[in-house]
C-alpha cells in the first residue's frame, strides 16, 4: 500500500524531476496578508510571484501546502463529520509555473502523473472545464484521448478563479475520480453533484486574464499556472478507499481516538472520533504556527475547533482531557514530513490540556442545559436565542458548537434571537456602568470592552460566527 506520505514524495519527486523547485509548505498564518484569515490554498505564498511583485530564482515550483479552511471565503467547517472528502485541516499538493509553461503542459503532466505514476484507472476518470475554454476541452481530448461525454463545460464561478476583485484571474479544469454507482451523488454541473460519488480531487487554474477594474479584463502576457490537489483525497483512492477517513494516516487517529475513550471506531461513535481526528490535526498545526486560543480573531476560531472536538470527546464518555493523549499519534504520521510538530511538542500538548481542562468545568453544566431544553423540542424546531446565549455567555459554548450539536438531531438555533441576546446584554451592560464622568476614558472603556469581551467568553460577534473576521 502507498501511505500518505509516500504519496506525498511520489508527488513531490514528480514535479522536481520535471524542473520544479520543491518549496517547503509555508505556515498556516499567511505573513503580510490581513485579508486572509488562515493559508487555504497552495497559491498563497506565491502570491506576489504571480502578479509579478516577487521574483524567485525558478520559475515552477512544487509543494505540499498545509491549508485550514475553518473560516473566511472557504469554510469547510461544518462538512467535517458529514460528507467523506473534507477535511478543516488538509494538505494540497500543488504544482507552479510562474509565466512559464501552460495549459498544454499543465494538463500532460497532470495526466502523466496521476494515470501512468500513481496508475488510475482513466475510465474512471472525467473533467470540467469553463464553458467557453476550448484550449483545455481540445487539450484533455488530444493529450488524455478524453471522449466528449467526459469534458464537462461548466458555466459557473466554480470555473473560473480570481484572486479577488481585481488581479490574475482566470478559468479551471478540475479532476473528479468516479467512486461508483453504489454511492449516492451525480456528475460535477449537475442538481446532485455536491453527493460524494464523483470526488473532485485536483484543480488545474489557468491563469491567464488581469481584471483591472469592475469591467476591464485583459490577457496576462505571460500566463501562469496553480494547481492543488488533495493529498487525503487521492490518497483515498490510491488505497482503495472511498472515504478520506480510511486513509491511513487519518485512520491512525481515528485509532488513537477510540483506544483513549475505550470504545469502538467505527461504531455509534464513529462520526465523532473522525471530528476528534479532524480537529486534532487543525488545532495542533494552528499552534505549530503560532496560533494560541483566545476569544477573537484566528485564536477564537481556533478555540471553536478545540472546543467542538472536546464536545465529541465528552460525547464519547471521556471524564478527563483526552485530546493532548492522541498529539503522540499525530506526531508519529506527520512529524517527519513537519518537524514543527516535533519542535511545539511541549506547546501543543500543554494548551491543548489547558483548554480542555478549563472547557470541562462548564461543558457538562451546558450539555446538561441543552439536552433539558432539546427534550421540549419538537422536530426541526429551532433552540431559543436566550438559551444559545446562556450557553454562550456563562458556559463557553461557541454558536457554531451549539449548531454542530443540535443539527445532530435535526435541530437548529435561532440566530437572530441570539444576537439580539447579546446586543441587549451589551446595553445593559453599557447602563450598569456608573462610570467616571468622564465621556472620553467611557467610550474608551467601551470600546475595549467588545473588542476584548468582559468576561472570559465574551468577544463573540455575528461576523465571528460566520468567519468574516
Ligand atoms: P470541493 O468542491 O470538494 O469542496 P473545492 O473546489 O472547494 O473542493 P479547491 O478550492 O479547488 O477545492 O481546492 C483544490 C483541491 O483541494 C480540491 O480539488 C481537493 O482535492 C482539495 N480540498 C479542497 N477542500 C478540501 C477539504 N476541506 N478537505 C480536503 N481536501 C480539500
Ligand atoms: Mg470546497
Ligand atoms: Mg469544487
Ligand atoms: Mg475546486
Amino acid at each position: 500500500m502507498q501511505t500518505a506520505n509516500d504519496i506525498r514524495t511520489t508527488f513531490l519527486d514528480f514535479f522536481a524531476r520535471n524542473g520544479h523547485a520543491v518549496v517547503a509548505s509555508s505556515p498556516l498564518v499567511p505573513r503580510n496578508d490581513p485579508t486572509l484569515m488562515f493559508t487555504n490554498a497552495g497559491m498563497v505564498q506565491f502570491k506576489n510571484v504571480f502578479t509579478g511583485v516577487e521574483k524567485r530564482d525558478y520559475v515552477r515550483a512544487t509543494t505540499s501546502q498545509k491549508c485550514v479552511r475553518a473560516g473566511g471565503k472557504h469554510n469547510d467547517l461544518d462538512n467535517v463529520g458529514y460528507t467523506a472528502r473534507h477535511h478543516t485541516f488538509f494538505e494540497m499538493l500543488g504544482n507552479f509555473s510562474f509565466g512559464d509553461y501552460f495549459k498544454d503542459l499543465a494538463i500532460e503532466l497532470a495526466w502523466n502523473l496521476i494515470t501512468k505514476d500513481f496508475g488510475i484507472d482513466k475510465n474512471r476518470l472525467l473533467v470540467t472545464v469553463y464553458h467557453d475554454d476550448d484550449q483545455a476541452a481540445d487539450a484533455w481530448k488530444k493529450i488524455a484521448g478524453l471522449p466528449e461525454s467526459r469534458i464537462i463545460r461548466i458555466p459557473t464561478s466554480d470555473n473560473f478563479w480570481a484572486m479577488g476583485d481585481t488581479g490574475p484571474c482566470g478559468p479551471c479544469s478540475e479532476i473528479f475520480y468516479d467512486h461508483g454507482d453504489k454511492i449516492p451523488g451525480g456528475p460535477p454541473g449537475s442538481p446532485d453533484q455536491d453527493g460524494d460519488r464523483f470526488i473532485e480531487i485536483w484543480n488545474l487554474v489557468f491563469m491567464q486574464f488581469e481584471q483591472v477594474d469592475k469591467d476591464t479584463r485583459v490577457p496576462l502576457p505571460k500566463p501562469s499556472i496553480d494547481t492543488g490537489m488533495g493529498l487525503e483525497r487521492l490518497a483515498a483512492l490510491l488505497q482503495g478507499k472511498h472515504d478520506n477517513y480510511d486513509v491511513d494516516l487519518l485512520r491512525a487517529l481515528i485509532e488513537a481516538s477510540a483506544d483513549a475513550s475505550n470504545t469502538d471506531p467505527d461504531g455509534p461513535h464513529k462520526v465523532s472520533h473522525r471530528v476528534v481526528a479532524d480537529h486534532l490535526r487543525s488545532a495542533s498545526f494552528l499552534i505549530a504556527d503560532g496560533v494560541l486560543p483566545s476569544n477573537e480573531g484566528r485564536g477564537y476560531v481556533l478555540r471553536r475547533i478545540m472546543r467542538r472536538a472536546m464536545r465529541h470527546a465528552h460525547l464519547m464518555g471521556c471524564t478527563d482531557p483526552m485530546l493532548y493523549k492522541l498529539f503522540p499519534a499525530l506526531v508519529r504520521q506527520m512529524g517527519e514530513a513537519y518537524p514543527e510538530l516535533v519542535r511545539a511538542n511541549a506547546l501543543i500538548t500543554e494548551t491543548l490540556k489547558l483548554e480542555e481542562t478549563r472547557f470541562k468545568a462548564t461543558l457538562d453544566k451546558g450539555l446538561k442545559l441543552l439536552e433539558e431544553e432539546t427534550a421540549k423540542m419538537g422536530s426541526g424546531a429551532k433552540l431559543a436565542g436566550e438559551v444559545a446565549f446562556k450557553l454562550y455567555d456563562t458556559y463557553g459554548f461557541p454558536l457554531d458548537l451549539t449548531q454542530d450539536a443540535l443539527k445532530a438531531k435535526g435541530l437548529g438555533v435561532d440566530t437572530d434571537g441570539f444576537a439580539s441576546a447579546m446586543e441587549r446584554q451589551r446595553a445593559e451592560a453599557r447602563k450598569a456602568w456608573s462610570g467616571s464622568g468622564d465621556a472620553a476614558t467611557e467610550t474608551l472603556w467601551f470600546e475595549l470592552r467588545d473588542k476584548l469581551g468582559a468576561s472570559e467568553f465574551l468577544g463573540y460577534d455575528a461576523e465571528q460566527a460566520e468567519g468574516k473576521i
